[in-house]
Formats: structure tokens, sequence, C-alpha cells
């Protein structure tokens, strides 16, 4: 696959999904957690397999107001370390790590 093929896809399919009704740091979406606002931006991609540029890319999308330093899938997996979302390790994470840098969306968030 050329490099860059999947994040235009996933991209189509967000502006598709999200159409032009964007958070921009006010009204909806301003009192979300971060693990509802990764909720609300993935839940429709179930099985996508993604890197880290691609989430932060997607989410910031969804939510334009977000602090990309507060964008962290690694803190939405089986891996439940210091710090990370409660999500972490339980049934309601939002990713499965596959490789460093590399996510696979939950179904059924
Ligand atoms: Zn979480």
């Amino acid at each position: 696959m050329v490099r860059g093929e999947n994040a235009d896809r996933i991209l189509d399919k967000v502006v598709g999904l999200f159409g032009s009704k964007y958070y921009t740091g006010k009204g909806e979406g301003f009192k979300l957690t971060n693990h509802q606002r990764f909720v609300e931006a993935f839940k429709y991609m179930g099985g996508e397999e993604l890197t880290r540029a691609e989430i932060e890319t997607i989410i910031l999308k969804k939510f334009p107001g977000m602090n990309p330093g507060s964008i962290l899938p690694s803190d939405h997996t089986e891996i439940r370390v210091k710090g990370a979302c409660w999500c972490a390790g339980t049934e309601k994470r939002v990713f499965g790590r596959i490789a460093r840098g590399r996510y696979r969306v939950r179904t059924n968030l």
C-alpha cells in the first residue's frame, strides 16, 4: 500500500461521518472527557488499524479544540500504566495495541 493512502481513505470516511459539524472549543463536546472524545471520534471505525498520527488527525478533525499533547491513544489500550485512562485494561478500552504506534479500534465502543 502506498504510504498515506490509508490516511486519505480514513479522512474521507471521517469527513463523510462528521460533515461540517466540528467541535470548535465551545458548545457541543466542550464538557466531554478525553475518553468520551475518543469514543465519539472512533465509534464507527471498529476494526480499523490506525497509526498514532492517523488517530491524532481524526480526533482533531472531530474536536479541533483539543490539545494535541492530550491525545494519547496508548492511554486507552489493554496496557494499564500509571496515569492511563480508566478504560485501560478493561473491556471498555478504545484501542488494541498492534505494535509501537499502531492500534486497532475496538468494536462496540
Ligand atoms: Zn479511555
